[in-house]
């Protein structure tokens, strides 16, 4: 059990490093909400996660973040019939002929999908940039 939840703690100290790099880029002052989407065979359990979240985020930019956090779907692909099916986590068959034979296409892992950033620009900057006095709002 103990492993279990420091799995967790790290693929969080890894998410807030991605994190990190997109608020860097976006110059956000702070995240707001984190999206998350993870795949039911991908072995993250999203309430250990979500336990481990604070102990992650505090000191950075996420730090008062909003972790949503949706399941995706499991998709596989038919090496016999080529057909995609979505399928649940005990029943991996082919939805159209059958076969046993199928390939994971997703399901498996974890996904950041957005991510809602606070992010710093005062007119007052923009304003001196463009040597122009920026108007008083009427
Ligand atoms: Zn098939």
């Amino acid at each position: 059990m103990g492993d279990t939840k420091m799995h967790e703690l790290s693929v969080c100290l890894a998410l807030m490093e991605q994190v990190r790099k997109v608020a860097v880029e976006h110059d956000a002052r702070r995240v707001d909400k984190i999206y998350l989407r993870i795949g039911p065979l991908s072995g993250i359990e999203a309430s250990l996660l979500k336990n481990a979240f604070p102990i992650a985020a505090t000191g950075t930019v996420a730090e008062d973040a909003i972790l949503i956090i949706e399941k995706s779907e499991i998709v596989v692909r038919c090496t016999r019939c080529d057909a995609e099916s979505t399928v649940t986590p005990n029943n991996l068959l082919c939805r159209q002929c059958g076969d046993f034979r199928t390939r994971l296409i997703s399901g498996d892992a974890m996904l950041l999908e957005r991510l809602e950033l606070d992010i710093a620009r005062t007119p007052t900057i923009l304003g001196a940039e463009l040597g122009e006095a920026v108007p008083a709002p009427t």
